[in-house]
C-alpha cells in the first residue's frame, strides 16, 4: 500500500525536477535575466565582472545587458568575421532608411573558462557531469566558444532574423532557442531542420 500511495508524489517531484532542469539549461544560453550577480554594464569602460570572476575578456555579458554589433568587447570582436558581417548586413536591411533599433547581442563569443563555468553550474544543478552534458556543452564543443554563435537580445531583431536571416545564411539552430543564431547555410539558401534540444 505504501508504495502505491507514494507513487503520485514521486511523479510530481520528478516533473518539478524536470522543469527546474529545463529552466537552468535555458539560462545557460538565454538573454533573459537569471539572477546572476553582476555589476551593471558601464559606459565608462570599467571592467564588468561577474560573481564568479568572469570579465569582458571571457565574453561575459551581464544578464539584462547586451552589446551592439560594433562593440569592441571580446564577446563581439572575437566572433567569426563571416558571422559578424552577415549580422551587420542583416541589420542594415532591417533598419532600411530609418535609424530604428539594431541587432544587439546578449551572448556571443565565450572563453572556454566561461563555458566551463556554465557547465559547472549545470553539474551542481543536475548532480552529475553525465546529466549536465545532456544540457550544456563543454569547452570548444560550444559554438559560442568557437565564435560561431550569437544569442540575440532584442525580440524584434530575433523575429526579423527568424523570418529573413537565411538571406545572409543566418539560421535558428535549436527549436527551443529563438535567440540563438549561427551561419548554417549559403546566403539565400535553406536553413537545416532545427534541432529539438538546445544546449548551445
Ligand atoms: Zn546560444
Amino acid at each position: 500500500m505504501h508504495s502505491t500511495a507514494s507513487r503520485p508524489l514521486r511523479v510530481a517531484l520528478s516533473v518539478a525536477a524536470a522543469s527546474l532542469v529545463l529552466s537552468v539549461a535555458l539560462a545557460g544560453c538565454s538573454p533573459t535575466p537569471s539572477g546572476t550577480l553582476a555589476q551593471p554594464a558601464s559606459a565608462g569602460g570599467s571592467v564588468t565582472e561577474s560573481a564568479a570572476g568572469l570579465t569582458d575578456d571571457d565574453g561575459y555579458i551581464p544578464d539584462g545587458s547586451s552589446l551592439p554589433l560594433d562593440s569592441d568587447l571580446p564577446a563581439v570582436s572575437r566572433l567569426d568575421p563571416d558571422l559578424l558581417s552577415a549580422l551587420k548586413d542583416a541589420q542594415d536591411a532591417m533598419q532600411g532608411d530609418s535609424s530604428g533599433p539594431g541587432i544587439t547581442i546578449a551572448d556571443g563569443w565565450r572563453s572556454e573558462r566561461y563555458q566551463e563555468h556554465l557547465f559547472a553550474q549545470a553539474v551542481q544543478e543536475y548532480g552529475s557531469e553525465e546529466e549536465a552534458e545532456k544540457w550544456v556543452k563543454r569547452g570548444s564543443d560550444s559554438a559560442h566558444v568557437r565564435g560561431e554563435a550569437v544569442d540575440i537580445a532584442d525580440a524584434g531583431a530575433m523575429d526579423y532574423l527568424n523570418r529573413y536571416g537565411s538571406e545572409w545564411g543566418l539560421c535558428q539552430v535549436y527549436a527551443n532557442e529563438a535567440w540563438h543564431f549561427e551561419l548554417r547555410t549559403e546566403p539565400g539558401g535553406d536553413c537545416p531542420a532545427q534541432s529539438p534540444d538546445g544546449r548551445g
